[in-house]
């Protein structure tokens, strides 16, 4: 560990690294020489197993294989099978998630869900509370379906809504007898903070409403236990933390409690008790398959499979370790050599409220993280001026966080960022 103190140095951060058993799943990433890369929580970093296996589903399974691949290279069970191996990374037993769809679609079947067993169990429950700084995704959809069920209403009836917390209305106050399905994000995809996932549901519970968490932001980057903390249902991505690749399917899980009991309305031939059946009628799969809709992509799909195995080998708790002391470190190194700088930390301190990354405010966060990304340090911005670093244990060293630290020093205090081709604005930031 290196002892965060003044007398850390590049050469401490080397002798720490070279102590590090976590060291060697580095080369099992195929990682640019010359980038530094502080972004895997948007898009992890390509693992080389990946590159083995998309070579492997594309030319003997789909090329050679064809359509007999559906059964001989177990395509149909992907969804299932990844499934398994990613629940054990967020404290679900086997048969209880499945690998599908996009984390927007997985949200709308589980709010649809949640939503359905409320009308037969309290109907007058009539909120979907979720939080005004979530992923604006998660409010989107939330809304959509608020907007259809209203339309299908006639007007008497009290109407759906979405409430957002944030200052002005704490969770406690928000959670009353109207609110039917609470859905947050676990760790909150601007700021890292993280929200008591135990105690949130007990409360949540207590009051009658039904718990959907979205660990879009926490899959991977910390120890997760949705079978501790009695959750209703759980949805998030694999290309963050996960290294699933760009647009890889995301994950849906279901307490058990709930499975033979939940209906969702994407309810396409993928989640039917018998697909080839070709049956008239929707009858849904038993347990978690009734979440499928649609043909899976399995090219894409293929891919996530040599990232879990990673995340299996090394063990979530290691790899909280590490991550703790990664990010310890950068707090510390910016607030060092970077402290003349209007730099404002906005992720918490508190380990137990931390997620995997960092972000701090700076006035100019959008053209100083351009010339960070310009020199090979590759974070990312969010509004409003927020530098958002994500801290992957799989692939960074304590070398590679003093490093960025003296590139973002290096920007600062050159003045570097205050060029027009920085303050231009790209379509993805
Ligand atoms: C990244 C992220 C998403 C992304 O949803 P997509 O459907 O994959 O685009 C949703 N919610 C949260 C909290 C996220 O961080």
């Amino acid at each position: 560990m290196v002892s965060t103190t003044q007398s850390v140095d590049r050469q401490s951060c080397a002798a720490a690294d070279a102590r590090d058993d976590l060291m060697h799943f580095k080369d099992r990433f195929d990682l640019p020489s010359d980038v530094i890369y502080l972004d895997g929580n948007s898009l992890g970093a390509l693992p080389v197993g990946a590159l083995e296996r998309a070579q492997e589903v594309i030319t003997a399974e789909w090329g050679n294989g064809l359509i007999r691949s559906w059964n001989t290279a177990g395509w149909f069970d992907l969804p299932r099978r990844l499934g398994d191996k990613l629940g054990r990374l967020i404290g679900a037993r086997a048969g209880e998630t499945v690998v599908t769809d996009s984390t927007s679609l997985n949200l709308f079947k589980t709010i649809a869900a949640g939503i359905r067993m409320q009308q037969v169990d309290h109907p007058v429950r009539r909120v979907i509370l979720t939080e005004r700084d979530n992923f604006p995704t998660d409010i989107y959809v939330a809304q959509g379906i608020s907007d259809f069920l209203n339309s299908t209403l006639d007007d008497t009836g009290n109407r759906y809504e979405v409430r957002l917390l944030d200052d002005e209305l704490p969770l406690e106050d928000a959670l009353d007898e109207s609110v039917a399905v609470v859905a947050l994000s676990h760790a909150n995809y601007r700021t890292g903070s993280l929200w008591d996932m135990a105690e949130v549901t007990a409360m949540a519970h207590e009051r009658g409403a039904v718990v959907i968490w979205d660990l879009c932001h926490s899959a991977g980057a910390v120890p997760i236990d949705l079978t501790a903390a009695g959750a209703d249902f759980a949805i998030g991505c694999t290309y963050k933390y996960l290294n699933g690749g760009p647009g890889s399917p995301a994950f849906i899980w279901v307490n058990p409690r709930h499975q033979e009991r939940f209906w969702q309305p994407l309810s396409g031939w993928w989640g039917h008790a018998d697909p080839f059946a070709m049956a008239d009628a929707y009858a849904p799969a038993e347990g978690i398959s009734r979440f499928l809709c649609g043909t899976q992509p399995i090219t894409s799909m293929a891919m996530i499979e040599p990232g879990l195995d990673m995340f299996l080998e090394a063990d979530m708790s290691r790899l909280r370790a590490k991550s703790l002391e990664l990010t310890d470190l950068f707090i510390e190194l910016v607030e060092q050599r970077c402290g003349d700088h209007p730099l404002e930390l906005i992720t918490p301190r508190d380990h137990d409220r931390r997620g995997s990354h960092v972000s701090f405010r700076h006035p100019d966060g959008y053209p100083v993280m351009n010339a960070l990304i310009a020199r090979g340090v590759i974070g990312d911005y969010r509004e409003p001026e927020v530098l958002r670093f994500g801290i992957t244990p799989l692939y960074l060293s304590r070398t590679d966080i003093w490093d960025a630290v003296e590139a973002l020093r290096d920007v600062l205090d050159s003045c570097a960022w205050d060029t027009a081709e920085f303050k231009k604005r790209h379509a993805v930031t």
